[in-house]
């Protein structure tokens, strides 16, 4: 078996490869043994997953959101707590404590407890850089491991895409940032971070969408892989390094989104 980036063989490979990492909240779709070697599996969760995931967007909104690591930890922020004089303060999350606020040691404990801090102001980061490589590398990545994962019931067109030639651009930016400087993607909110929806007709218990992806042909037949994650809307076109026929099609669809699905309810 040969590795879906680097084409070396990837036989006594054991990673298993999550399209979107298991920091974000994915447990469920993951790619097998073998289809993504070691060497790639790491270069993705060093070179792009981990500087993604410390951005300072990525960084709160894993925090308010009380999305878990893979040592189940919900990262720590910066804050400031605003007394006689403003303070920096460190707002992190237990599981059993809920939210809690530390000072840094170099801080004089005594505003922090003399009852003078008035209150607490945390920043809100709602949207994360825009041109941003790192995460246009982290794009590219998914949506090459999202086209396998969508045909993995079809033995015959695993083995049709997997080498196709038409991957192979987007396959060497996210892996070696080779041939293009910059892939651009196309960044919208789409609703509310935080907003709950619920199945149309059914009983059912509200929910919130962590995070969901699609595809999207386009007339000009160009493939966009989109992806949604807490509420941000990411376009990449998986053939070529352009937007604009994405942004077409929105102009066409009254700016909805393909991820879009009848049967859910918003709620917020
Ligand atoms: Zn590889």
């Amino acid at each position: 078996m040969n590795c879906l980036f680097c084409k070396q063989k990837s036989d006594k490979s054991q990673s298993i490869e999550h399209i979107i990492p298991e920091s974000l909240g994915n447990k469920n779709h993951i790619l097998l043994k073998c289809f993504v070697c070691d060497k790639c599996n790491q270069y993705f969760a060093i070179k792009v997953e981990k500087p993604l995931l410390e951005q300072p967007y990525f960084t709160h909104l894993r925090n308010r959101s009380r999305i878990e690591n893979k040592k189940r930890n919900v990262p720590t922020v910066d804050v400031m707590a605003v007394g006689l004089r403003p303070m920096k303060a460190e707002l992190s999350f237990d599981k059993k404590e809920g939210f809690s606020t530390t000072i840094p040691d170099d801080t004089d404990a005594n505003d922090f407890f003399a009852g003078s801090v008035r209150k607490l102001i945390i920043p809100v980061l709602d949207s994360p850089n825009e041109n941003n490589l790192i995460l246009s590398k982290f794009l590219a990545k998914i949506a090459i491991e999202a086209i396998i994962y969508r045909v993995l019931d079809d033995q015959i067109l695993v083995g049709e895409l997997w080498n196709h030639p038409g991957l192979d651009g987007l396959k060497q930016y996210a892996r070696y940032g080779q041939g293009i400087r910059f892939w651009p993607y196309h960044q919208r909110r789409i609703y509310p971070e935080g907003a709950v929806f619920k199945e149309h007709a059914l009983e059912a218990t509200p929910f919130e969408i962590l995070h969901e992806f699609t595809f999207l042909s386009t007339n000009e037949s160009n493939l966009y892989f989109i992806v949604c994650i807490m509420g941000i809307e990411y376009a990449i076109n998986v053939n070529t390094p352009e937007t604009s026929t994405y942004s077409n099609w929105l102009d066409v669809n009254n700016n909805r989104s393909a991820l879009d699905n009848t049967n859910e309810v918003s709620l917020y």
